[in-house]
């Protein structure tokens, strides 16, 4: 059956996203989902909400015949604005969660062959997405502050370069918050050599400590930038529920594409997200989470200090829900997670090789702290170190 299928199946499955899914075996501590805490959903909350929801006036079992997601995308664009990136209700477009608007925008300007940026490591499920459109890759290497700029004007100025993906705040999967600086710089770059930017912040109000910088899309004058947000970490990731925010000609030609891809969103999605918010204040719900997280996140770092081998060294993220180990460069974290880490010490992270689309990085993995208990956090990174020190020997 293998050769009936189109060539982009075979890029596709390549892309290793199993590896975020939780392991069955109970005595598996798992880094690796980047699941949020399920004992923070606020369940009471949206059943209630469903409830409002489903009786309202405004059919919401039905089709859409029109505006009936206007209410949440002006309360969408109040949140936006409030924190400091100026949009509007019509410039907001509900998704099937962030990972919808990767596969449309992917899908509205990727040819085959296309030049695409991204960062080296990037988000799993964004190279999943882009596979589909057979893009040419050019990776980015990060660092402490954000995309090696450096690297990347060299790829812009030697190709043809469409579209520069990145995760400015608490990178998945390393944590990593781009500085301000590059981020006016990232904005000029893509403004000479004519590139799109798609901003993808799903973990943008999810900071722990320090002061939030300017969205890319807040400094975006010439309608360059497409920005990409979600309920799933503030909420739910169950009500699969995002939204994507541009302007002009290319909101009108994702608009297109969603239809075309699946009609709508949830109607019945939309109003009971929109009934939460009317009835509760999502900023105490987010403090609620922040605190719960950076909890976690101190847990995480102290682990890390306690338990790691001199030679391994890790981010320190401000927010989100990520750390990114990196070991000695002759090493391979995939060889030694499947031969030890996984049988001996019942321990899981996401080696670094899927995390670039070339493949070739082999000494990075990604931790994920959140879906995780403190005592889990404790004795999984000392399994972790231990199993590391054991796996450099053999
Ligand atoms: N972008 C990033 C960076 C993510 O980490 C995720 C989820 N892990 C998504 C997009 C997709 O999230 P969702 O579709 O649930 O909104």
């Amino acid at each position: 059956m293998e050769e009936e299928f189109a060539s982009r199946v075979s890029l596709t499955s390549k892309s290793g996203l199993n590896a975020i899914y939780p392991s069955r075996d109970p005595e598996m501590i798992s880094f690796t989902g980047g699941f949020p805490d399920a004992s923070l959903f606020p369940n009471q909350e949206l059943a209630e909400s469903f409830q409002i929801a489903v009786t309202n006036q405004k059919s919401p079992l039905q089709y859409q015949v029109g505006e009936e997601s206007a209410e949440l995308r002006s309360k969408i664009a109040d949140l936006l604005n409030a924190d400091g990136t100026v949009t509007c209700a019509n410039q907001i477009m509900m998704t099937q969660g962030a990972q919808q608007g990767l596969d449309l925008v992917a899908k509205l300007v990727i040819n085959k062959g296309d030049g695409l940026v991204v960062e080296g490591p990037t988000y799993i499920g964004a190279l999943a997405a882009f596979d589909a459109y057979e893009p040419n890759y050019f990776s980015v290497s990060m660092e402490d502050d954000g995309m090696n700029l450096t690297e990347l004007k060299r790829m812009l100025i030697q190709n043809s370069i469409k579209l520069i993906y990145t995760i400015p705040d608490f990178q998945n999967p390393t944590g990593i918050v781009m500085s301000l600086e590059k981020r006016q710089q990232l904005i000029e770059l893509a403004n000479r050599y004519d590139v799109l930017i798609l901003e993808d912040a799903p973990y943008r109000w999810l900071r722990y400590e320090g002061e939030p910088l300017p969205t890319l899309k807040s400094m975006d004058t010439q309608n360059r930038v497409i920005q990409l947000g979600s309920f799933s970490k503030i909420l739910a990731p169950g009500l699969r529920l995002g939204w994507l925010s541009a302007g002009g000609q290319v909101f009108n030609r994702l608009q297109e594409l969603k239809a075309g891809a699946d009609l709508e969103t949830s109607n019945i999605m939309i109003q009971t997200v929109n009934a939460y918010l009317s009835k509760y204040s999502l900023s105490n719900h987010l403090e609620k989470l922040r605190k719960s997280y950076r909890i976690k996140r101190d847990a995480m770092m102290k682990a890390m200090q306690q338990y790691m081998p001199n030679n391994v060294s890790y981010t320190k993220p401000q927010g989100g829900f990520f750390t990114w180990i990196t070991v000695p460069e002759n090493i391979d974290l995939e060889s030694i997670q499947t031969k030890q880490l996984k049988p001996s010490f019942h321990v899981m992270v996401i080696p670094s090789t899927n995390l670039f689309p070339d493949k070739s990085h082999k000494n990075g993995a990604r931790v994920s702290f959140s879906s995780v208990s403190l005592s889990q956090i404790d004795l999984g990174v000392q399994r972790l170190g231990n199993g590391l020190s054991d796996g450099y020997q053999k």
